[in-house]
């Protein structure tokens, strides 16, 4: 769920916040606006049956999304909604179709980064194609080195964002996961380091 709201928030940060089966991000976007995005499992919502009583019941439980919620001032009338995202595994190849961006595998939004690993991988795609085509390659090895480069520049990176992603949602684990990496820089920085990869400059 998105919505655009105005707000005396911090300009400067990119607040992350939990609630029970997920959690909300903050961040300043252009003019005066801060976008404020959540992700949540279908269950709670399923069984609530509204957007408003999810929030209500569930992630105004959290005293900072209570704060945001009564003070923002709302630009959209209703949440612009996205459903049925699956983080489940995919392939670069299935079926001799080659994948790229989300197709092939999708890092949970927790982790960042999609946008540059969708171009990334295209980047990728395209020189082996190109190679396919002038050639070089059949298309066995073709399906078989694209497969190679994917899994080498994406597949820990998915699977590290799965796993993490796995912390957020669950209160205890949540709370646990915040205080450790709070306290240990260097626990928060290994974390960064598996789910965000070498500089890709094209
Ligand atoms: C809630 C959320 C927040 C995110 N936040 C971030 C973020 O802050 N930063 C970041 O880098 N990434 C973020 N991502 C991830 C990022 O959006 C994706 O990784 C990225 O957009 C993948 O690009 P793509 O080109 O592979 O797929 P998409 O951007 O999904 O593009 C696929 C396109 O194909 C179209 N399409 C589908 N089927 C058909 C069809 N049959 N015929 C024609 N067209 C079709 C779709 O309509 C879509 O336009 C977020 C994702 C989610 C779900």
């Amino acid at each position: 769920m998105k919505y655009h709201i105005k707000g005396d928030f911090d300009r400067d940060l990119i607040g992350l916040h939990n609630f029970q089966g997920g959690y909300c991000g903050i961040t300043k976007v252009e003019d005066d606006t801060f976008n404020l995005c959540y992700l949540s499992l279908r269950a709670p919502l399923k069984k609530l049956g509204t957007v408003r009583n999810l929030e209500e019941k569930i992630l105004l439980k959290n005293p900072f999304l209570r704060h945001i919620f009564n003070t923002a001032t709302f630009v959209f009338d209703k949440p612009v909604v996205i459903n049925e995202i699956s983080f489940a595994s995919k392939e670069p190849v299935s079926d001799h179709i080659l994948m790229s961006g989300d197709a092939a595998g999708m890092i949970t939004p927790l982790c960042g980064n999609g946008i540059a690993m969708a171009i990334h991988s295209a980047d990728i795609l395209s020189g082996q194609v190109h190679l396919f085509l002038s050639g070089k390659y059949s298309r066995n090895e073709l399906e078989h080195w694209y497969s190679h480069l994917w899994n080498r520049n994406f597949g820990s990176r998915i699977r590290a964002g799965r796993q993490i992603q796995t912390l957020f949602g669950s209160s205890a684990a949540s709370n646990l996961a915040v205080s450790l990496i709070k306290r240990s820089g260097l626990l928060s920085k290994w974390i960064m380091r598996q789910t965000h990869g070498e500089v890709f400059d094209g």
